[in-house]
């Protein structure tokens, strides 16, 4: 399994790939993005790489992807202790979902922590809702993010979904 470096680096080249061939594209007038769009997915395909690698349930040790959050990455220790390598956290379609459970988690009790100690103090507002053409570049990075990385992995789509479990220990 590739280390989180090469994780990081094959993630890099296919960005690259991925935004010469979406500007190829919009300058040849078959799709059009926007600017706030192409951002959108940008951010979300970073966040995705350096900060919500699945790799993070291995967050109990040192992985790559726990140092990026600096001192922060004490916080994903309970997810580390919670999800077993390669696991849950591995799936295609949920995997990607509990990390961004567990940050809104986070956000809450820390948010919940405030009011209870410092009443007073304002909190930045809760953000309107978000039009779809944001939304969707935004889930499209994040999702990119985390399936090259199960690719590189070698992570079936199907993982988690059928008990295959027997036959890749066998190997
Ligand atoms: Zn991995």
């Amino acid at each position: 399994m590739p280390s989180g470096r090469v994780h990081n680096l094959i993630n890099i080249g296919a960005y690259s790939v991925i935004s010469a061939g979406a500007l190829i594209a919009s300058r040849q007038q078959l799709v059009t993005i926007t600017p706030a769009q192409a951002l959108a997915f940008t951010l979300a395909f970073a966040v995705g790489t350096f900060l919500l690698s699945p790799d993070l349930d291995l967050a109990e040790g040192r992985v790559d992807s726990k140092r990026h959050w600096g001192l922060l990455g004490v916080l994903w220790v309970p997810y580390g202790l919670l999800f077993s390598h390669r696991g849950l956290s591995h799936s295609w379609v949920l995997g990607p979902l509990t990390r961004l459970a567990y940050v809104a988690l986070m956000v809450a009790l820390v948010v919940g922590l405030l009011r209870y100690v410092a009443p007073g103090v304002p909190l930045p507002e809760v953000p309107q809702p978000i039009s779809v053409k944001v939304a969707l570049p935004l889930v499209a990075g994040y999702y990119a993010s985390q399936w090259l990385h199960l690719i590189a992995d070698g992570v079936r789509p199907d993982h988690g979904m059928k008990r295959g479990v027997r036959k890749v220990r066998r190997r």
